[in-house]
């Protein structure tokens, strides 16, 4: 008999999945693999909710396999290690990201780069080497390979800090690699979200002038007050966008959904960099003339690799870097997706995993 999502490995796990493209989720028993000589077993406590959840769990990128636990900014607590392990011990608090697993010997994967090798493994939904298929956070227990596993800084908070495993590197990273990272550098972030706050943080933190380029006039106080931007554009208003044309050396757009990108590229200056990490469902549409008009260019940023996780973390419990975050029982999840789909979030989703009950 084929074997379950149940009964394929000796780990009894708990979480709550999404069947079909409807994204609603339902609580659901499933299990892990017994902890392999390289492998971190965790408690997990707190998991933050990612856009990238709400469109895998509705099947909009045409990747998903159901039935799917999303969830990839995770922590918790180390309850047990394989003999091998030297990262971590029992005990420990630590994190897991976006990824799993990836080939290890590849070009980018001798550069720390596992997030774009080519046989990456990701958290969730992705077919992993024993052919059984990956689930992540939205659940009690995990099971990772210690290279994929993030020492948790004795002094981060677990719930607001959780989100810096996939909001935090996603922003970070672009703003490292493109030279945004400058004191005096205008950075532009585009949509101020989950990820778009947390950049909005790192580039303060990096000396940065920080520009936010968004559709809610609603957050143009606290974007300035809280969160310490210097100025804000509402993107709706031609006019608010015209004065700030060139003025910017790079932009970071963070936008979930299909937006004008010309009006974006009209920001920077010559020479200036806009990078895509936000994936709306289609392609969007731009001009050939509004890169070639000041050498611009048009870039994008997945994630980042292991050892930039790493540091980053280090760097956001060293810089007092933490999401501002909604902590929601696991039971939310349904009402907290309808939400973010609205913007109706300031600014992430955290599940409390560790005191929400198991029942199924
Ligand atoms: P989020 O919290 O929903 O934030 C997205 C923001 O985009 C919203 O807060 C809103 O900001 C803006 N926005 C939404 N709809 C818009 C529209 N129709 N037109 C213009 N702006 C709109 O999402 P998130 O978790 O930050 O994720 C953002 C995107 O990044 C998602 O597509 C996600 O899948 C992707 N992502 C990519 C990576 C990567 O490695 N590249 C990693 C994680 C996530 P305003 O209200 O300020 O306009
Ligand atoms: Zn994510
Ligand atoms: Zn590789």
């Amino acid at each position: 008999m084929a074997k379950t999502p149940e009964t394929e490995h000796p780990v009894k796990a708990f979480g709550w999945a999404a069947r079909d493209a409807s994204g609603v989720f339902s609580p659901f028993n499933f299990s892990r693999r017994a902890t392999g000589e390289k492998d971190v077993q965790f408690k997990v406590l707190y998991c933050g909710v990612c856009h990238s959840d709400l469109h895998m769990s509705k099947n909009e990128w045409g990747v998903t396999q159901y039935p799917i636990v999303p969830g990839h900014e995770i922590v918790g607590v180390v309850t047990e290690v394989g003999s091998k392990v030297e990262k971590v011990k029992v005990g420990d608090k630590v994190g897991v990201g976006c990824l799993v697993g990836s080939c290890r010997s590849c070009d980018m994967c001798s550069q720390d780069l596992e997030n774009y090798c080519s046989k990456q493994i990701l958290t969730y939904s992705t077919t992993y080497t024993d052919g059984t298929i990956t689930y992540g956070g939205y659940s009690d227990v995990m099971v990772a390979d210690e290279h994929f596993i993030v020492r948790w800084p004795e002094n981060l908070p677990l719930d607001a800090g959780a989100p810096l495993l996939c909001a935090g590197i996603t922003t970070y990273s672009p703003l490292r690699y493109f030279g945004l990272d400058k004191p005096g550098i205008h950075v532009g972030i585009v949509g101020l979200g989950g990820l778009g706050h947390v950049g909005v943080k790192f580039a303060k933190a990096f000396g940065a002038k920080v520009t936010v380029i968004s559709t809610s006039e609603n957050k143009r106080k606290e974007a300035i007050e809280k969160l310490g931007a210097d100025a804000f554009i509402n993107s709706r208003d031609p006019e608010q966008m015209q004065a700030a044309a060139g003025t910017m050396d790079g932009i970071i757009d963070t936008v979930s959904a299909v937006h004008p990108v010309v009006p974006l590229m009209n920001l920077v200056k010559p020479h200036g960099k806009v990078v895509m990490v936000g994936v709306p469902e289609k392609p969007l549409e731009f001009s050939t003339f509004s890169l070639i008009m000041g050498r611009k260019t048009l870039s994008g940023s997945g994630i980042g690799g292991l050892k930039e996780t790493q540091e980053m973390v280090d760097f956001a419990a060293k810089h007092n870097i933490l999401a501002d975050v909604e902590v929601i029982p696991m039971d939310y999840i349904n009402t907290a997706m309808e939400r973010l789909l609205k913007t109706d979030v300031k600014y992430r989703f955290v599940i409390d995993i560790g005191s929400s009950s198991r029942s199924a």
